[in-house]
């Protein structure tokens, strides 16, 4: 273990195998009834984000992202393997992972709104919502989020197009990019030099002043969590058109980028809950903002940043580029989580580049940090203390961002 931590101080790749997975898995406060209810919760919402969003209505107002095939890329990362790829860099309205989590956080609050005011039953078309009248009691509130970039282009446009004053504050590490988009969709963006904890802090400091605004904490949402759980049940129905089903000895292997933990830990949830021994997730973190496998290999979570162990949380990858983990996360990660590993910025370009050019596909380069997971992975003898057979590995690289990145 202090392996580990020593080559996470040397900003060294690594790969770190959870000690306590499988353990206590009985004391989670949640369960698979909480994904069903978040699932019910968009669907009753799927009329009216038809109606707000072109993108969703395609969709029926589902915003889902494929599952694809990535023959060219796979035969790059893992020769001969089973390999898909889950694209939530796709994702409509958002463009990101962040847009499966954050949208259905706002939506809570704007349905809490209603009930409280009796305007809506869960019977009822939510299309309503888009009426004008309901639209300027929402005006009266404010939405506000602290966010590296994505998360506050989440949020941003749902709050904005419900009719909510939504005000995002960014980090230094948002690209401009975002904030002119953000902008362009009538959400206030505000500035800090310092990174997303700062950010984050600012805005809850702000909200917390005034009865009408509504702050999403991304290092404590549970909604955030569970809107982001959801994506467990939308890919086992996926799996299943391609008729992959699997079991404890033909398992799923999932890397997903990490920044907080709020949207890989949602998604490992989910599956865990969905799957159980069937699946086994892995998160990918910069090597210079590995907050969650700190917390997590040190047991400190919360308690601990990556600027105490010497790093600079300074990463191309800015959806990434979180010094100190969720505080509820890596706690409910413990038992569920397989492992974790850091990958190079120059890594992270390289893989950016090659899935452009081998898949045609427009990611951001926090989205590529999965990639280097399967090799990391099969590398570390998760298989053999596992007894699982590498060629029974059905392997799912999950990219979280990139469909709005300029050209
Ligand atoms: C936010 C984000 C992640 C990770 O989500 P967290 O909830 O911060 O862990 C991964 N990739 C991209 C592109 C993101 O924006």
């Amino acid at each position: 273990m202090n392996g580990i931590l020593e080559k996470l101080k040397a900003r060294q790749s690594c790969c770190w195998k959870n000690p306590d997975y499988g353990k206590n898995t009985d004391k989670l406060c949640y369960s698979l009834k909480d994904i069903y209810d978040a699932e019910a919760r968009l669907c009753r919402f799927a009329p009216l984000l038809a109606e707000l969003f072109e993108e969703a209505a395609v969709q029926y107002g589902i915003i889902e992202s494929g599952l694809l095939e990535i023959p060219a890329l796979k035969e790059k990362l893992l020769p001969g393997a089973d390999m898909l790829l889950k694209a939530d860099h796709d994702l409509p309205v958002a463009g990101s992972i962040k847009a499966r989590g954050g949208i259905y956080n706002v939506l809570c609050f704007a349905e809490q709104i209603c009930f409280e005011r009796n305007l809506l039953t869960p019977a009822e078309n939510y299309r309503k919502l888009a009426l004008p009248e309901i639209k300027k009691i929402f005006g009266s509130y404010t939405v506000s989020v602290g966010s590296t970039g994505n998360l506050g282009l989440s949020i941003g446009t749902i709050s904005a197009a419900l009719g909510f004053k939504a005000r995002v504050h960014m980090s230094s590490d948002a690209k401009e990019w975002k904030k002119v988009l953000l902008r362009s969709r009538g959400v206030e963006v505000i500035e800090y030099d310092g990174d997303y904890s700062s950010a984050v802090a600012e805005g809850r400091a702000e909200a917390e002043s005034d009865p009408y605004s509504f702050f999403v904490d991304d290092e404590n949402s549970h909604e955030l969590f569970l809107g982001y759980s959801v994506a467990a049940l939308r890919l086992k129905e996926q799996l299943k058109l391609r008729k992959i089903f699997p079991d404890r000895e033909h398992p799923l292997f999932i890397y997903l980028p990490c920044g907080v933990g709020g949207a890989p830990g949602g998604v490992c949830f989910g599956l865990k809950m969905l799957f159980g021994d069937a699946v086994h997730c892995f998160f990918a973190e910069p090597v210079n903002a590995p907050c969650m496998t700190l917390g997590l290999l040190t047991g400190k979570h919360d308690g601990i940043s990556v600027y105490d162990i010497g790093l600079d949380n300074r990463t191309l990858a800015d959806g990434l580029a979180v010094g100190r983990p969720s505080a509820f996360v890596g706690k409910l990660m413990m038992p569920l989580l397989a492992g974790a590993y850091t990958v190079e910025d120059s890594a992270l370009t390289e893989l950016q580049n090659l899935a452009r050019e081998l898949e045609g596909l427009k990611i951001e380069p926090s989205a590529a940090a999965g990639f280097t997971g399967p090799r990391m992975v099969l590398d570390s003898g998760f298989c053999q203390d596992n007894g699982i057979r590498p060629e029974n590995i059905c392997h799912i690289l999950w990219t979280t961002g990139g469909r709005y990145l300029p050209e």
